[in-house]
C-alpha cells in the first residue's frame, strides 16, 4: 500500500475521520452522526480590494459557522493564501469541540480570506478587513457568531472588525469580536493566552510522565503568536528550548536557546534566523529534534507520513490547528508519543476570549492574575479529564477529548430537540 500524503487527504478529511471515530466509539445513530458532521451555516463572499496603486483584485473570503447549538458561533480569521473553503470548514468542525471540551458556551465557526498579508500594505488590510466585516455581518453578533484573530490577523484586524460592525449597527458593540486591543475592551492577558494554555498544558504533561521541567528540553515549530510566548514561557518553567523555527528558517542551540535576546533579536530582524550563537538547522530538523517536548504552534499537516518516523520528541503538544496529519496521529500513536491533541493544548485563546466576551458583556474588567489563573484552572482541569477519560476508556487523547466534546455537543442537541 503507498503512503498517503497532505496533498491527497485534506484537513478536512482528517476532521470528518476524527468526528466518525468519536461518533463510532459513543455508539451514536447515523443521522445524528450526518447533523453533527455537517456544518449548519457557510458563507462565500467575494471582496473586491482597491490597491493603493487604484487597480481592483477580487479576493475571497468565508464564515463557516460548524455548530451553534451550545451559544453563539466562536472561531477565529484566517487571512493566508492557502485559505480554501474545505480548511474553514475543518477549523470551524475543530472549534466546536474545542469550546464543548472546555466547557466555553459557545458552538464552533471560523472565517478566512484567501491573501497573503505580507504582500499588501497596512491600508490595503484594512480595506480588505472592513470590506469582508461588512459582507458577513448578517451572520455575526455577539449572540450569533463571534470572531477572533487567527493566522495573519492580530488585534488591530479585530479593531477594524469592530469598528465596522459598529458602523454598521449605530453604536459600539464591544461583544462582537474577541481578541481585541486593550484600549478597546480587549481582555489582559488575551494576546498571550493560548501560549500560556500551551505550556500550562505542557507542564502537566511532563508532570504525569515524571519529567521534572527543569532542564528537560524542547523544540518550538513557528515563532509566531503561539509559538514565541510557548517558546518565552516554557524557557521562564526551566525548559532548554534548543530548536525553534519561523518562515525564514530554523535555529539551535544545545544549551537551550536565551529567549529574551531572541525575542530582542526577532523584534529587530523581523526572523530567528542569524541569532548570534545559534547554529543553523532546517525546519525538518526542528521537528526531529531529540528533546522531551515537540510544539508544533505553525500551521496544519507539517507532520505527515513522510516525516512522523523521525520525530524523536516524547510529547508532542499541539499548539497549531492540526499540525499532525491522521497518519502522522496513527504512527506517533504505535510508537508510544503522546500527542496532546488541538482543540485541548490551544484552547487558551478562545478560553480567554470567552472571558472577553463575558467582560465586554458585563461592562467589568478583570486584572491580568486574574484572568491567568482562571485560564490555567481550566486549562488543568480540562487536561485531567481528558487524561481520565482516555485512561478509563484505554483511549488516545484525541480520540479522549473528541469523544468528551461530541457528546457535550450531542446531549444540546437531543435537550434542544429538532425543530420542527
Ligand atoms: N483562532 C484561535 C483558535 O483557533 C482562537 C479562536 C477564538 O478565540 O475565538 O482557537
Amino acid at each position: 500500500m503507498t503512503t498517503t500524503t497532505r496533498t491527497e487527504r485534506t484537513v478536512l478529511d482528517d476532521a470528518r475521520d476524527q468526528l466518525a471515530e468519536a461518533v463510532k466509539i459513543l455508539g451514536l445513530p447515523a443521522d445524528v452522526h450526518a447533523m453533527l458532521a455537517e456544518p449548519r451555516r457557510e458563507l462565500s463572499v467575494s471582496i473586491p480590494l482597491r490597491r493603493d496603486d487604484g487597480s481592483i483584485e477580487v479576493l475571497r473570503g468565508y464564515r463557516v459557522q460548524h455548530n451553534y447549538s451550545r451559544g453563539p458561533g466562536k472561531g477565529g480569521v484566517r487571512f493566508d493564501d492557502a485559505v480554501d473553503l474545505d480548511e474553514v470548514r475543518a477549523l470551524a468542525m475543530w472549534m466546536t469541540w474545542k469550546c464543548a471540551l472546555l466547557d466555553v458556551p459557545y458552538g464552533g465557526a471560523k472565517g478566512g480570506v484567501r491573501i497573503d498579508p505580507r504582500r499588501y500594505s497596512i491600508a490595503e488590510l484594512e480595506r480588505v478587513t472592513r470590506r469582508y466585516t461588512s459582507e458577513i455581518a448578517p451572520i455575526i453578533g455577539p449572540e450569533i457568531d463571534i470572531p477572533a484573530p487567527d493566522i495573519g490577523t492580530d488585534e488591530r484586524t479585530m479593531a477594524w472588525m469592530m469598528d465596522t460592525y459598529s458602523v454598521g449597527r449605530g453604536h459600539t458593540v464591544l461583544g462582537v469580536v474577541t481578541g481585541k486591543p486593550i484600549a478597546l475592551g480587549g481582555s489582559q492577558g488575551r494576546a498571550a493566552a493560548t501560549s500560556r494554555g500551551v505550556v500550562a498544558v505542557s507542564l502537566e504533561v511532563l508532570h504525569h510522565l515524571g519529567i521534572r521541567p527543569e532542564g528537560a528540553t524542547a523544540a518550538v515549530q513557528g515563532f509566531g503568536k503561539v509559538g514565541r510566548g510557548a517558546a518565552r514561557f516554557l524557557a521562564e518553567e526551566g525548559l532548554r528550548v534548543v530548536a525553534v523555527s519561523d518562515v525564514d528558517g530554523a535555529i539551535s542551540h544545545p544549551d537551550g536557546l536565551d529567549l529574551p535576546a531572541l525575542e530582542a533579536y526577532v523584534d529587530e530582524t523581523g526572523s530567528v534566523v542569524g541569532f548570534p550563537g545559534s547554529s543553523p538547522i532546517s525546519g525538518e530538523e526542528v521537528l526531529a529534534a531529540e528533546v522531551d517536548l515537540l510544539v508544533p504552534a505553525a500551521v496544519e499537516g507539517v507532520i505527515h507520513a513522510g516525516n512522523a518516523e523521525a520525530v524523536r520528541a516524547r510529547v508532542i503538544v499541539e499548539g497549531a490547528n492540526g499540525p499532525l496529519s491522521a497518519d502522522a496521529d496513527r504512527i506517533l500513536g504505535e510508537r508510544g508519543v503522546l500527542v496532546v491533541p488541538d482543540i485541548l493544548a490551544n484552547a487558551g485563546g478562545v478560553v480567554v476570549s470567552y472571558f472577553e466576551w463575558v467582560q465586554a458583556n458585563q461592562s467589568y474588567w478583570w486584572t491580568e492574575a486574574e484572568v491567568n489563573e482562571k485560564l490555567v484552572d481550566r486549562m488543568t482541569h480540562a487536561w485531567r479529564d481528558v487524561l481520565v477519560y482516555a485512561t478509563e476508556r484505554h483511549l488516545s487523547l484525541r480520540l479522549a477529548a473528541t469523544c468528551m466534546a461530541v457528546e457535550r455537543v450531542w446531549r444540546a442537541h437531543e435537550v434542544r430537540g429538532l425543530y420542527p
